[in-house]
């Protein structure tokens, strides 16, 4: 046993660690999740299918190659336990395991064969701040430790602080979310297959603005999209 697992050993006698969803105490081997509750969590393999449920929101809409969102998501469930200790405890470790855990999961399939760079859907500078850190940004850094695929984070930007979406009509949504984003630098992004990544798809009306911006100001680029969870 080497010092690190030794302490580690120590260090969990007195705090020792809990599954993030059902909070039992978590044995040798596991992180984050109980191996009971990795096993539950709700996949969607939307990867298998292209016509899946979030693409479905998109079709007509905008032009992008294929959309897939991990988990579905559940008022109660697993995935709901999961992004809230991301997004609002702040768990970035657990964010970036996450990533790197669905992107070995994806990977055999090929669904990352012919993908250029991993873009996260960029928050806006005041959220950013009062944050710390953007969800998605973390999740692809797990994704880009597994891929390879480097991460851009310079040239989609959010220009506008949109507020929270939920309970508004779709015209209003897209009132809403139309030009909250620019692309600069654009050249990056020409010639390429881009992976948009988010944490919850919800009404898909982010995510094709982003689409929206980057197709009407790049050449030749390919989009795709990944997401932690679908709740639509
Ligand atoms: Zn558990």
């Amino acid at each position: 046993m080497n010092i690190k697992s030794l302490l580690d050993n120590l260090l969990s006698l007195f705090y020792p660690k809990q599954c993030i969803v059902c909070k039992n105490i978590l044995v040798e081997g596991e992180e984050f999740l109980c191996l009971h509750c990795l096993h539950k969590l709700p996949k969607t393999n939307h990867h298998l299918f292209p016509d899946n449920a979030a693409s479905k929101n998109l079709i007509g809409k905008v032009i992008f190659k294929s959309v897939t969102a991990y988990l579905f998501y559940s008022k109660g469930g697993i995935s709901q336990s999961i992004i809230a200790e991301i997004k609002y405890k702040g768990n970035r470790r657990f964010g970036s395991w996450l990533g790197a855990y669905l992107a070995s999961d994806l990977k055999n399939s090929g669904f990352f064969n012919d993908i250029d760079l991993l873009v996260p859907i960029p928050l806006h500078k005041k959220k950013l701040r009062k944050r710390g850190f953007n969800q998605a940004e973390v999740i692809a850094q797990g994704i880009s430790g597994i891929t390879d695929i480097p991460i851009d984070t310079d040239n989609l930007r959010r220009s506008i602080a949109n507020p929270t979406q939920t309970k508004k009509g779709s015209f209003e949504r897209w009132l809403n979310t139309k030009n909250i984003f620019a692309v600069e630098g654009n050249n990056n992004f020409e010639n390429r297959h881009l992976l948009l990544i988010d944490d919850v798809f919800t009404t898909g009306a982010t995510i094709e603005a982003a689409i929206e911006v980057i197709n009407k100001g790049c050449k030749n680029v390919q989009i795709s999209v990944l997401t932690l969870a679908l709740s639509c």
